[in-house]
């Protein structure tokens, strides 16, 4: 594999929806990739072009279908994050309908982008010829090794740790409305890879040698007859060596438009941080870390709503916990737990009144695939995500149409 650098500081410019398409002539899986979600983040779309024409003349080797979608096309062609608003934090169901019934005339440049590519996306699922896999390609404003991040089920763990780069779980809980989130309550198994910083070249080499990857992780081509996967294990293996596999996201900085966030120069992802660390200034003043652990996604670009995360190492002992809990459906006798309840009308949800639970009532339901739904005061509803079935890593879920 030529794992060589693309001149990506060439001015920003256009790309078409569908990047490209390989088809097998034998029926399997389809990996969906998807750069470009953020304008400045052009990294994604690079890579996959590379994946294209090397993967083109090898059909015959395929099985199943390879398609790659640009996503925010008008922020690509401008290089910029969004025009109006985040394409990645658009994907809720309420939106989706109104987009449904108004339609994207008189809208936002994103409101087209999202019509668009939901359209596009809705293409591939319905051709699929099998199960659907998604690689969301992304980068940082910020410098620092490459991760990958999902809701936390099974399959797709199972998928994401085929990349051998820190796990982040628990993200996708302080951040509403990811491209991601929303196809996975569908049946799409699928990963968020951030790949490293916007404009360094690196971070299209660590893309590629995930696309190569995710190939074989989703069935298309074996390993064996596919050599630039065993290289691109090497590459991200060699870079991530010194740090964890599995971190959970502890904290997030929200930013407000107005806040006059500015990041303090030279964080890294993955860095550690201490306590009360300043590590940021806004109009009210410095910016201190609430606890220690490890800061993820320092902001250092203008647009954007999350000013740093602050992440911890979470022991691969606790992963297998939460495996064998699943497996045994752990959750069903948990009713009983002191201040945690359970609506008859809705199996998959708990409520917990944390006046009444221990704080360790929400650390268990998360090892047993819940997540956050809604906070209200005291009260927290947690719902067990879908397609969280240790059967269905071995063969993926079979995706739902898109409404
Ligand atoms: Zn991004």
């Amino acid at each position: 594999m030529a794992l060589r650098s693309l001149d990506i500081f060439a001015p920003p410019r256009a790309h078409e929806r569908v990047l490209g398409r390989v088809s097998g002539f034998r029926d399997g899986a389809t990996l969906l990739c998807i750069g470009g979600l953020h304008g400045n983040e052009p990294a994604g779309v690079m890579a996959i072009r590379r994946v294209l024409e090397a993967l083109a003349p090898r059909r015959g080797e395929l099985r199943g279908d390879f398609v790659a979608l640009a996503g925010n096309r008008a922020a690509l062609a401008e290089g910029k994050r969004f025009l109006h608003r985040d394409l990645n934090r658009a994907w809720t169901e309420e939106r989706l309908d109104r987009l449904r019934v108004e339609g994207h005339l008189n809208g936002h440049p994103e409101d087209r982008e999202q019509v668009e590519l939901l359209a596009a996306i809705e293409e591939v699922v319905e051709g699929a010829r099998g199960p659907v896999y998604l690689l969301d390609l992304h980068t940082t404003s910020g410098h620092g090794g490459p991760f990958t991040t999902f809701g936390d089920t099974l399959p797709n763990r199972d998928f994401a740790s085929h990349i051998p780069v820190p796990m982040v779980l628990g993200l996708e809980e302080l951040v509403e409305g990811t491209l991601l989130a929303y196809l996975g309550r569908h049946g799409i198994v699928g990963a968020t890879y951030e790949t490293g910083q916007h404009e360094e070249p690196a971070a299209v080499d660590r893309a590629e040698a995930g696309i190569w990857l995710a190939i074989t992780a989703a069935g298309l081509v074996p390993e064996d007859r596919l050599p630039e996967s065993s290289v691109g294990r090497k590459l991200l293996q060699r870079e991530t060596e010194a740090q964890p596999r599995v971190l959970e996201m502890c904290y997030r900085h929200h930013v407000e438009p107005g806040d006059a966030f500015r990041m303090r120069p030279g964080y890294r992802n993955f860095q550690p941080v201490g306590r009360g660390e300043v590590v940021a200034d806004d109009d009210r003043g410095e910016v201190r870390m609430p606890r220690g652990g490890r800061i993820l996604m320092p902001l250092y670009q203008a647009q954007g709503e999350d000013g740093f995360f602050l992440i911890r190492e979470f022991r691969p002992f606790w992963l297998w916990v939460s495996y064998a809990l699943r497996t045994l459906k752990a959750d069903c006798g948990c009713g009983w737990l002191p201040g945690v309840h359970r609506d008859r009308g809705r199996p998959d949800e708990v409520v917990v009144d944390r006046n009444v639970a221990r704080f360790f009532a929400v650390q268990l339901f998360h090892l047993m695939g819940y997540r956050i739904h809604e906070e209200d005061g005291s009260r927290l509803i947690l719902r067990r995500r879908r397609f969280d079935e240790a059967a269905l890593v071995e063969h993926g879920p079979t995706p739902e149409s898109l409404p």
